[in-house]
């Protein structure tokens, strides 16, 4: 049993509590991950917020995280200790129908499907003051010990930086590969994203990437523009500066709509401003941020009906066992600008500081 420091949540609408954990060893299949880093995604908020479903309290959240293997359980041949590795918050086991659906990143062992508290045995490896803590997307990056499935890992290049490669656990690969792998960007084409955090960010990298020639980026928070720019946004506008929706702020700018809108905020509100502003014909809008747990969207069927495509994601549809670690490969060749979107470092004693931060929009 290791005994190590995490940042614990005890219930909904409480700060995080720093505390000293016990970490049991892994069990047959499983690898326990020295953490070396972690980022904070909005994910990791909806539910400290009681919005994320399916979640059993006292839990260790974080689920962006890349530590080094401190040792296997029995059976675990794909990785073993001193290699580094990226918790995968969407596993790859490589043997449900979806795994082996070639077109499909969704693994029948995810969150979605079978809520992720608990290991697969249905135990936890997590306890704190005799307390039994949850697993969180199997991941629980908070902790500076964690254990995972291995199929829930991904074994990355040993020349990687640990303290910019975590945001490949999450952020960055959800908004690059939804721009990429979703919605298929073309080159010349015309985009809008709604919201700009970290993985809103990684959107407009993707939409850059891919060559669209207009890049709408919006935001309530004009502070974001200034980073928008410079990853790639060709316009930035805010909503409060208009006295009309968004919706037809964005059919004015660009004639019919855009050809590739992304939500990436999480209301249901800007999910059908996002579907409302691509192209009545064919438009792709694309479905990033995570809704209140129970959100119920109605819409006027005719926006679906004309032509218009609505599509939904999950890590950017990314394979990942298979494709985090050409990723971070991607990253050491100096292709993908992950740097750009750290803002601060902190260490683990202010995780709560680091929730403010992503709370006042910083
Ligand atoms: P973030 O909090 O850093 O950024 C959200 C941004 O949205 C902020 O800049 C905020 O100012 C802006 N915003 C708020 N209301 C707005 C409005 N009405 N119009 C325009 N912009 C508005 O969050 P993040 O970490 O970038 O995550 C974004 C969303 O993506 C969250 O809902 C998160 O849960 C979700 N997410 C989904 C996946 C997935 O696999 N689908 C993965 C990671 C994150
Ligand atoms: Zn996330
Ligand atoms: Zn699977």
């Amino acid at each position: 049993v290791i005994r190590c420091r995490a940042a614990v949540a005890w219930a909904v609408g409480k700060p995080l509590s720093v505390e000293e954990v016990e970490v049991a060893p892994p069990k047959g299949g499983e690898v326990r991950v020295k953490i070396v880093a972690t980022g904070i995604c909005h994910t990791d908020e909806c539910v400290l917020e009681g919005s994320f479903p399916n979640i059993d309290f006292p839990v260790i959240l974080g689920h962006e995280g890349a530590g080094i293997v401190e040792s296997v359980g029995e059976g675990v041949t794909s990785v073993k200790p001193g290699d580094k590795v990226i918790p995968l918050c969407i596993p790859q086991c490589g043997k449900c129908s979806f795994c082996l659906n070639p077109e499909s990143n969704y693994c029948l062992k995810c969150h979605v499907s079978e809520p992720q508290n608990l290991l697969p045995d249905k135990t936890s490896r997590f306890t704190c003051k005799g307390k039994q803590i949850h697993h969180f997307l199997w991941a629980s990056t908070f902790a500076e010990y964690t254990v995972i499935p291995e199929y829930a890992v991904a074994k990355i290049d040993a020349a990687a930086p640990l303290e910019k490669v975590c945001l490949l656990g999450c952020g960055f690969p959800t908004g690059y590969g939804a721009a990429i792998n979703i919605a298929k960007v073309k080159a010349g084409s015309t985009c809008a994203v709604f919201g700009l955090g970290g993985v809103g960010l990684s959107v407009v990298m993707g939409c850059k990437a891919s060559g669209a020639s207009r890049i709408i980026a919006i935001d309530i928070n004009k502070d974001k523009f200034a980073k928008a720019k410079e990853l790639g946004a060709t316009h930035c506008i805010s909503p409060h500066d208009f006295s009309k929706p968004i919706q037809e702020v964005l059919t004015e700018m660009t004639g019919h709509g855009v050809d590739y809108s992304f939500e990436v905020v999480g209301h249901a509100d800007t999910m059908t401003a996002a579907l409302a502003s691509c192209n009545m014909n064919t438009g792709v809008c694309v479905m990033i941020g995570v809704p209140p747990a129970g959100s119920v969207i109605s819409i006027d069927p005719m926006l679906v009906l004309s032509g218009r495509t609505w599509k939904g994601t999950l890590l950017g549809g990314w394979k990942t066992r298979d494709c985090i670690p050409k990723l971070v490969s991607s990253y050491l060749e100096k292709k993908l600008n992950v740097d750009g979107l750290i803002t601060h470092t902190l260490p683990i004693a202010e995780a709560n500081k680091g929730f403010e931060l992503l709370r006042a929009g910083k």
